[in-house]
């Protein structure tokens, strides 16, 4: 994968990003699986005039690859080169979503499959498959103004954003949120099913070796168990008031 070929375009409120003064700092967002992140972290990022990006489908674009090429991704070696050579793009599509583009094809709709649900947290183990990621994703926050989502982003990806928030729920809610996403498009999976990947992936995710996702000392936990899409997007937008 050849560095700098991720494209966000930029929305930027009428800032110039070369005008470096007036660009306001990026924002971290972490937490467990379907805790929310990349629909509220979509919309919050839409109110606020900045740029989106969900760093998870990065790692699961390699899964992606590295599935559709064969590689045992139990295999770092293999995994690890299969993401070398990954060549892909990230860009918005005209609602504010996120596209992943390999080889000149957009993937993003393959993506969150049960296959890549329960293979991704091996490949995004892989510290050569971070450090890919890592640097394209401090590349893109280097042109400011962006909300950037996944696991350890307030602590390792942008240690010194002003603002880190932490979102999270019950598993059970977690898992529920991504059944009924499942059942809108035409999925049939069971509620336990999801809720066993989805509990396997966090416990891989936080106690890997390699930045595992941990609350950073200064981030700010949400928890949305007892609130309402809106209620959460509105409660980042208040966090914002103090650093933006
Ligand atoms: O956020 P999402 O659930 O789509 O992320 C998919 C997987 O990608 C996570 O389970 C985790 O293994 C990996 N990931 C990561 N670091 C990030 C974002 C995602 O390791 N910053």
């Amino acid at each position: 994968m050849g560095e700098g070929c991720a494209r966000l375009p930029s929305r930027t409120n009428g800032i110039r990003l070369s005008d470096t003064s007036n660009v306001r700092p990026p924002i971290a967002i972490d937490g467990p699986a379907v805790s929310g992140k990349s629909s509220v972290g979509k919309a919050f990022a839409s109110r606020i005039g900045y740029r989106f990006l969900d760093t998870g489908l990065m790692y699961r674009a390699a899964t992606w690859n590295a599935v559709q090429n064969g590689v045992d991704i139990n295999d770092s070696q293999s995994v690890s080169a299969a993401a070398e050579s990954m060549e892909f793009s990230v860009t918005d599509s005209d609602s504010g979503d996120n596209l992943i583009v390999i080889n000149g094809e957009n993937v993003t709709k393959h993506l969150h499959s049960i296959e890549v649900d329960d293979a991704v947290s091996a490949v995004a183990a892989v510290g050569r498959v971070r450090e890919i990621m890592v640097a394209e994703q401090r590349r893109l926050a280097g042109e400011g103004e962006i909300v950037m989502v996944g696991r350890d982003i307030g602590t390792v990806v942008l240690p010194d954003a002003p603002l880190k928030i932490y979102l999270t729920a019950t598993a059970r809610t977690r898992a529920i949120r991504r059944h009924k996403d499942f059942i809108a498009e035409g999925t049939e999976v069971e509620l336990e099913v999801i809720l066993r990947s989805m509990e396997q992936r966090d416990l891989v995710d936080s106690s890997r070796e390699n930045s595992p996702l941990k609350l950073a000392d200064d981030a700010v936990v949400v928890d949305t168990d007892d609130l309402t899409f809106d209620q959460v997007v509105d409660r980042l937008v208040d966090l914002t008031e103090d650093v933006l």
